[in-house]
């Protein structure tokens, strides 16, 4: 049978098409594009033809507004040290409570070792901002504000525009991490005043280890990696000319499919939610139904613990998680879900399904099939164990 993959948040499958093109650029388009010669002009046009694909992609207005990265976490990192580095006068920093820890880590070692004041706005229950306590917090010191635009493990989508433009009010400049929204939502930066963005290719079918932050035309930078001026001088190092080609590719692809797909996947996530209430009692769906990304199902199981959830469906051919993949695997629960002060009996039983335009009919049919005696299963006490003295030896 095969498998079912429902994970596309953690990563998603690289495009045929992706892979299909950024293989010449291991064999023919090699070259160094800083090298003069032709070799090095053709994989200068390769890096060129992929940033104008990932600037149409997001509604830059400039192609030079794209500095392509290792990923998500050297974007985010990059937006708030740069930010730190040329807002002159200004020592805060302002994140939500449910950003990745590419955010969170840097903000939490930003405190402790530099001195950084960082304000940690709250959500509620629904994994919504809350507004007013983010207003409040905004002053003459803010230096940058880093809100995502759409959360990983529950897809709840914060106003990012809007609170752009508060940002503004206080000349603070403002970031957003849309490494879970770019190629799942429209996004055009035109239309906004973020002055920041970090995207990843591997969450739109791209390869691992490239992405790019968006820098508006204007914005103060300082890079956080020095050397050569590559990038514009923003982003030291030689090219990862194959993965930025592959970025490229899969930026294009998203454009084409992305406001087809949107319906498409949404129907399909709605499928599997409602189909897994009315299976299952005792079920929780975690964060905000109405401003969400389309492809993600965050549910809860009461009484049932989500990594022993996950494992038996891996069992049964069917790849989800608990929690995001940066933290699966520990025993805290979710820093997101304990933000949104999810109740205790559905906080360890969370698992999140996450869909892509990979993602069909039979998949949804699969997990729905299989879920009411997987989680039955979980859910029977076990069978006292008979305690087994051994013979001829005598306790004290
Ligand atoms: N930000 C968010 C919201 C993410 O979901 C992830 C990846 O899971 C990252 C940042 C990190 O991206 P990358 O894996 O490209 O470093």
């Amino acid at each position: 049978m095969q498998p079912v993959y429902l994970d596309n948040n953690a990563t998603s499958r690289t495009d045929p098409a992706v892979v299909e093109a950024m293989l010449p650029c291991f064999t023919e388009c090699f070259g160094n594009p800083s090298s003069g010669y032709a070799f090095g002009s053709a994989a200068a046009a390769a890096v060129r033809s992929a940033r104008k694909r990932v600037q149409a992609l997001v509604g830059a207005a400039h192609d030079h507004e794209i500095v392509f990265t290792s990923g998500g976490t050297e974007s985010d990192n990059t937006a708030i040290l740069s930010a730190l580095n040329v807002m002159a006068g200004r020592d805060e920093v302002v994140v939500s409570a449910v950003e990745h820890p590419a955010v969170l880590t840097l903000c939490r070692h930003l405190e402790s070792d530099r001195g950084v004041k960082v304000r940690i706005i709250p959500v509620d229950g629904r994994g919504r901002l809350d507004v007013d306590a983010f207003q409040a917090v905004l002053s003459a010191r803010t230096a940058i504000v880093s809100l995502m635009w759409a959360n990983n493990e529950t897809g709840v989508i914060f106003p990012v525009a809007e609170l752009a433009e508060m940002t503004r009010t206080v000349g603070a400049l403002f970031h957003t991490d849309a490494v879970q929204a770019v190629g799942r939502l429209p996004v055009d930066l035109k239309e906004t005043g973020i002055d920041m963005l970090s995207l990843s290719a591997h969450k739109l079918h791209g390869p691992k280890g490239v992405g790019a932050l968006y820098v508006r035309r204007g914005t103060p930078f300082a890079p956080s990696i020095l050397g050569g001026r590559q990038e514009r001088a923003r982003r030291a190092g030689t090219e990862n000319v194959p993965g930025i080609v592959g970025l490229g590719k899969a930026a294009e692809c998203a454009m084409d499919t992305v406001s087809a797909e949107g319906p498409r996947i949404a129907r399909l996530r709605d499928r599997l939610e409602q189909g897994l209430q009315q299976r299952i009692d005792g079920t929780h769906v975690n964060g905000d139904t109405t401003a969400r990304l389309p492809n993600t199902c965050n549910i809860a199981f009461e009484g049932v613990e989500s990594d022993a959830l996950v494992a038996l469906l891996d069992r049964a051919g069917i790849a989800c998680s608990s929690g995001s993949a940066c933290t699966s695997g520990s025993t805290e629960p979710s820093h997101v879900l304990k933000a949104m002060a999810v109740p205790p009996q559905f906080l360890r039983g969370a698992v999140r399904f996450s869909l892509s335009r990979d993602t069909g009919e039979a998949d949804i049919a699969r997990v729905l099939a299989v879920m009411p005696e997987i989680v039955g299963r979980l859910r029977k006490p076990m069978p006292s164990q008979p305690f087994n003295q051994p013979s001829g030896l005598v306790h004290a």
